[in-house]
């Protein structure tokens, strides 16, 4: 029998496969991961990502994660035959795949198109106030925040909501803030083919206000600043336009 494209055979052998590798032991002492994760360091700026990530499509992933969210909630031991609840393991698994998760997927990164600068602007473009909604990769807990990015046209521009657009895509992934702060500067640098982008980062860790610390009202900030945005002036300058306020 065949589903989606494969055969259960193929399915089952990636399922054996993820049981194998994915099912983390708690194990008294302290390891590495403990560390990386209490710190909220990040180990690379490239999502770590297995080699057979896009293996299985959006419907094989959504049909096992619901399985485990189930085994999840029956551990935790509730009862799935609540109305309330019955169908909880299949939302949770469709927000996973397709919304919250869902630029884990490079087949889901916005399309960029580029244009001619013809009007010849050299100056920087600010597009401040980016509201984004990302998880973090160390809790599986929101993290909610603002970018701000500018850049200076090397000869090639793109529309302002792309901009918005980049920011949503590496939102959209089990996160590190400093890493998504790089990985949108870095995406940025690629395709308006310039050295000049600043990225800056604020964002509220709901991992540090409801657990751990149950600090409320700390934000973390984060920047990248590459190429003219290194010097001194042009920070300044950017600085003055992110605090700007628009008066009616
Ligand atoms: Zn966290």
């Amino acid at each position: 029998m065949k589903v989606n494209g494969k055969t259960n055979g193929m399915i089952e052998e990636i399922r054996t496969k993820l049981n194998g590798s994915g099912v983390a032991h708690l194990e008294p002492e302290t390891t590495d991961e403990d560390i990386y994760g209490e710190n909220h360091i990040g180990t690379s700026i490239e999502t770590p990502l297995r080699d057979d990530a896009f293996v299985l499509n959006d419907a094989d992933k959504m049909e096992i994660i619901q399985e485990h969210f189930t085994k999840i909630l029956l551990t935790l031991g509730m009862d799935l035959n609540d109305d309330s609840l019955r169908d909880t393991p299949k939302r949770v698994a469709k927000m996973f795949v397709k919304e919250v998760f869902s630029g884990l997927n490079p087949k889901n990164k916005p399309s960029m198109s580029v244009f001619e600068n013809k009007f010849k602007y050299k100056q920087m473009v600010v597009e401040k106030n980016i509201n984004f909604n990302s998880f973090c990769e160390h809790h599986f807990l929101p993290i909610t925040g603002k970018a701000h990015v500018a850049y200076i046209s090397a000869g090639t521009v793109i529309g302002l909501s792309k901009i918005n657009r980049i920011v949503d895509y590496y939102a959209k992934r089990p996160q590190v803030q400093e890493r998504m702060t790089v990985q949108i500067a870095d995406e940025l640098k690629r395709v308006l083919n310039t050295e000049d982008v600043a990225v800056i980062v604020e964002a509220k860790h709901m991992c540090v206000s409801v657990r751990g610390i149950q600090d409320e009202s700390s934000t973390t900030v984060t920047s990248d600043f590459q190429g003219k945005f290194k010097h001194e002036n042009t920070r300044q300058e950017l600085s003055g336009y992110i605090h700007m306020e628009l008066k009616n």
